[in-house]
C-alpha cells in the first residue's frame, strides 16, 4: 500500500476518490458529492475532461450553485482533435495546468475531474504527474476522478473506489435514446 505524506488517518480528511466501471452514474455521483459540498459551504471546482459530457441539466443546476461551484468544460476554449494525437497531450496539457494549482492550492475543498481516467487510459496525459500531484495535495482537499478504465495504481492510490456494474442500461438493451434529466 502506497502511503502518501501526513497520511496519518486521525488526521486526514481529504480523500481521493474514483468511481469507474461500465455502468451509468459515475458522474451524476460525482456531481452529487459537489451538490452536497457546496451545501455546507465548501468550495468545489470542477473540470470536464471530455468535450460535450457536461450536459444543460447540470450546467443550469451548477450555475445556481455559484460561487460555491465552479466549472471548467473543454469545449469552452479548449478542443480534442482526435486526428491529431499530439494536439490532444497539449490540449490535455493545458487543462491540466488550469486544474493542477487548484488541486494543490487549498482553496477548494473539492475538485473534480471528470472523465480524467478516459484521458490517462488515452495516454495523453502522464500519469505519474496526476497521481505525484494527488500525494501533494493538501490534506483538506477531496478529489474525485471519475471515467472507465481507471488505472491500477490510481485505485491503489485512492481511498474510496467505487466500480459502477452495468445490469442494465436503456440503450443497450432497447435502443431508449437518452432522456431529460438522466443523460442532459
Ligand atoms: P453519467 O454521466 O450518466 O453518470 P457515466 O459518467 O457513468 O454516466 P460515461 O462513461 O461518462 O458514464 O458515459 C456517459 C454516457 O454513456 C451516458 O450517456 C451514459 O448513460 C452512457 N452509458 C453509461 N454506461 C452505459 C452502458 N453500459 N451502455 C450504454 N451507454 C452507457
Ligand atoms: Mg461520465
Amino acid at each position: 500500500m502506497k502511503k502518501r505524506p501526513g497520511s496519518d488517518p486521525k488526521k486526514r480528511k481529504g480523500l481521493i476518490i474514483v468511481h469507474t466501471g461500465e455502468g451509468k452514474g459515475k458522474s451524476t455521483a460525482a456531481y452529487g458529492l459537489a451538490i452536497r459540498a457546496a451545501g455546507n459551504k465548501m468550495k468545489v471546482f470542477i473540470l470536464q475532461f471530455m468535450k460535450g459530457q457536461w450536459k444543460t441539466g447540470e450546467r443550469k443546476s451548477v450555475a445556481n450553485l455559484s460561487p460555491w461551484i465552479e466549472v471548467v468544460a473543454l469545449g469552452d476554449g479548449f478542443t480534442w482533435d482526435t486526428n491529431n494525437p499530439e494536439q490532444d497531450r497539449l490540449t490535455a496539457a493545458k487543462a491540466w495546468n488550469t486544474v493542477k494549482p487548484k488541486i494543490l492550492g487549498g482553496e477548494y475543498q473539492m475538485i473534480i475531474l471528470d472523465e480524467i481516467n478516459y484521458i490517462l487510459d488515452y495516454g495523453f496525459l502522464d500519469e505519474k504527474e496526476v497521481l505525484e500531484t494527488l500525494c501533494n495535495k493538501p490534506s483538506s482537499v477531496h478529489v474525485v476522478c471519475t471515467g472507465r478504465n481507471a488505472s491500477k495504481d490510481l485505485i491503489e492510490l485512492a481511498d474510496l473506489v467505487t466500480e459502477m456494474k452495468c445490469l442494465k442500461h436503456p440503450f443497450k438493451e432497447q435502443g431508449i435514446p437518452a432522456q431529460k434529466g438522466i443523460e442532459f
